[in-house]
């Protein structure tokens, strides 16, 4: 049991145990503190009570009101071990007003030696009326002497592990709290300023509220005490965040000067004008391509919002100056479709647009190589191949990660790394694209070290999807209206789910070998989506159905996506594949099965799919019933909301942000005290005061870090 324990603790970089608390406790308690991630003396002072006993008032047993946990004192008058009802200890305790029975199921002997005849106990617990009268039932006890005094605050309740007591941890922080430094490390105007109150004061107050603290303020975290430490734990986050947003700019890149030739012709090419929102974008972007240093921005947009648009206009800026593009999608569908639409915004323009993907033939694979690495492909669009070791650049100015919340850190860096020949300095530019919403505050909280464009319009002319749930049972109605839809000329999709495991996959980097480790699972899936396909053919003898799905050769993929963007295909049945990207504005019918078991973000990117013409479209989600209470709460969520941001706010407050964030939670220290869903003010002031203070007062600055984060302020080596 202890070796792990002591290995999480030098993971996490524990220093020397210095001669402080820590240091003078044993090796075992060492690793066992190191387990609720107590790794310095520090670390206990923010070792923050669970919820508090009230000891600090001592009832005459008469006076204590039932229904409550009271702290009571008596002599033992009796004590007998009873085996009726059955084998219990029973001790009458009396003071002068009164009796009451203390009553143990389980005892150890020792325990009935303890409390003899005459003996003085005082007992925390609630009074009721039982088999014996009023009885307290495993009360906590101690046997004490007359007249001892009682507790002067309320008594703390710690999270714990085993082997480690709740009077241990009270004994150690109660130590921390005399011994460790808790000078504040914000200067007092600032705490005058934004009505805070000191760091000391605070967390003495948290550890040992006096009798008349307010509990339910206490419990709900809205002390000002608490306020106090959530600041302090938001400022540390951004400002280390601010720290690696800042380092960025010691790395150079290529300044592309806006050069709009390409630009302008391409606005010219297009049937649609920009929207504001696609405009404001597009700006940002291309101010911070003009810069000497990597661009990291983060261009947020729901659904259908027009994001690839405004990718391509960046794409032209870095082509004006001679440099190449590489665009990264995280299956090949959306690949393919990057490239068809790239390929004919491009070509016409005299642009040389390159697929690279895992599976092509050795033939075109070597070609592709080639052009990119001579320079002649002036765009590569691809998978995660392109990130792989035998892709090189001859001058890459640019890389677009789209849907990045697919991939790990790790993969975007790597393919930024590919414009940085061995020993130079430079990076290229780097735009992510994501339609996973985050709510403002997780942003902030979050993406601190990235800069963020939101494309907050829709296109004109869309009318939003109607919302259909639809119980197992009534899946006629549903071929009814599949068949209506198709028979009308529409097109539709049908698709089959991603059960959890892939819920849990989802956010993490693709394997690196397809299928490898979830090949079970994968055939599981195959196999639904197969019968489905099955099942619908009889179903609708009359329509043409296409079937795709993710274990399909790259060519048929492409080919089944072809004809149903052509037409040729009316209904197409599909795994979650089709989730991202995917544009055939004549699909105005979507089905998905099995809804209840999708997370939010996925049934709306799926949803996204129809909605994409002039015409009404209708998503209809089957559920198995009976729903759980949570399945039903999110099911409501998807069918009441339409706006992507709603959702993924609702998705944050039912999962947490760790689903939220993905794969991109691994290396961001999570929040402990403070709540980007409540504390929004606290984490906008946060953000506020750390640009402010790394401009003016860097040693305050480094100060809160190392107090807060010791040495693990180098967290986010992305
Ligand atoms: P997403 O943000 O989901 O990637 P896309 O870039 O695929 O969205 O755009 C969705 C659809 O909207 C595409 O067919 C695209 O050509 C179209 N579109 C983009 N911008 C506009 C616009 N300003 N006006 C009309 N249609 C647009
Ligand atoms: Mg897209």
């Amino acid at each position: 049991m202890k070796r792990p324990a002591a290995q999480r603790e030098s993971a996490a970089g524990a220093r020397p145990s210095p001669a402080g608390i820590l240091g003078k406790a044993s090796k075992a308690t060492q690793a066992t503190l190191a387990k609720i991630g107590i790794h310095r003396d520090f670390d206990l002072v923010l070792h923050l009570p669970l919820r508090y006993e009230d000891q600090t008032r001592l009832y005459r047993i008469a006076d204590a009101p039932g229904g409550q946990v009271v702290l009571v004192e008596g002599v033992v008058s009796d004590s007998a071990i009873k085996f009726r009802p059955k084998r219990q200890l029973v001790c009458t305790v009396e003071d002068d007003s009164g009796v009451v029975v203390m009553r143990f199921l389980n005892f150890y002997m020792s325990q009935v030696r303890q409390l003899a005849v005459g003996t003085r106990v005082r007992m925390y617990g609630e009074i009721r009326q039982g088999f014996f009268g009023a009885e307290m039932v495993h009360p906590k006890y101690r046997v004490v002497a007359e007249g001892a005094p009682v507790a002067k605050q309320l008594t703390p309740v710690y999270p714990t592990t085993a082997g480690l007591s709740q009077a241990s941890l009270q004994r150690l922080v109660g130590n921390a709290l005399e011994t460790v430094d808790l000078e504040d490390t914000l200067p007092q105007s600032l705490l005058r300023k934004l009505k805070l109150a000191g760091f000391r004061d605070s967390v003495r107050y948290l550890h040992h509220p006096p009798p008349v603290a307010e509990l339910a303020q206490l419990e709900q975290r809205t002390h000002p005490a608490w306020q106090r430490v959530k600041f302090d734990e938001l400022l540390a986050q951004q400002l280390s965040m601010r720290i690696h947003y800042d380092r960025r700019k010691q790395v150079s890149a290529p300044a592309l000067k806006p050069r709009v030739e390409l630009t302008r012709a391409l606005l010219d090419s297009l049937p649609f004008a920009l929207t504001a929102a696609q405009r404001k974008a597009a700006g940002e972007i291309s101010a911070d391509l003009t810069r000497a240093y990597p661009m990291q921005r983060l261009l947020q947009g729901d659904v259908g919002s027009g994001k690839t648009v405004v990718a391509a206009l960046a794409a032209l800026q870095a082509i004006e100056n001679g440099f190449q593009v590489a665009i990264m999608a995280p299956t090949e569908i959306l690949g393919e479709q990057h490239y068809a639409k790239f390929s004919g915004w491009l070509a016409r323009l005299d642009i040389s647009v390159v697929w690279l993907a895992g599976n092509l033939a050795a033939k075109p694979k070597r070609e592709a190589l080639a052009r990119a690495a001579s320079g002649e492909a002036q765009v590569v669009i691809g998978t995660h191949a392109l990130f792989q070791d035998d892709v090189e650049f001859k001058k890459l100015g640019l890389a677009i990660v789209d849907e990045q919340h697919r991939f790990g850190v790790k993969q975007r860096l790597a393919l930024r790394q590919k414009g940085s020949k061995a020993g130079a300095r430079t990076q290229p530019h780097q735009l992510m694209m994501s339609a996973t919403p985050i709510p403002r505050t997780l942003a902030m909280s979050y993406y601190a070290d990235l800069d963020v464009s939101v494309i907050d319009e829709m296109p004109p002319g869309r009318t939003p999807v109607a919302t259909r749930l639809v119980s197992d049972a009534r899946r006629d109605e549903v071929i009814q209206r599949v068949r209506d839809a198709c028979m009308a000329g529409s097109q539709a999709y049908w698709v089959c789910p991603l059960i959890e495991e892939a819920e849990a996959a989802e956010g993490a980097a693709p394997p690196p070998k397809k299928g490898r480790g979830r090949g079970s699972f994968e055939a599981l899936q195959l196999q639904s989506v197969l019968d489905t396909h099955e099942r619908l053919r009889a179903t609708f003898p009359e329509l043409r159905i296409g079937l795709v799905h993710g274990r399909l050769a790259t060519a048929e993929k492409a080919a089944v996506m072809q004809a149903f963007t052509a037409g040729s295909i009316q209904l197409l049945v599909a795994t979650t594949v089709i989730e991202v990207g995917v544009d055939v504005p004549n699909a105005t019918l979507m089905v998905i099965e099995n809804a209840e078991r999708m997370g939010l973000a996925q049934l709306h990117q799926l949803r996204g799919r129809v909605g994409r013409g002039p015409g009404h479209s209708t998503c209809i989600l089957l559920y198995q019933s009976a729903l759980s209470a949570l399945a039903r709460e999110r099911l409501k969520i998807i069918y009441g909301n339409t706006d992507g941001f709603e959702i993924a706010r609702e998705d944050l407050r039912i999962r947490g942000p760790g689903e939220l964030l993905g794969a991109r939670q691994s290396g961001v220290p999570m929040l402990r005290f403070a709540d980007v869903n409540t504390d929004i003010d606290l984490v906008e002031s946060a953000r506020n005061v750390a640009q402010d203070m790394l401009q003016t007062q860097s040693q305050v600055a480094d100060t809160h870090l190392q107090r807060w984060l010791g040495g693990r302020q180098n967290y986010l080596r992305v």
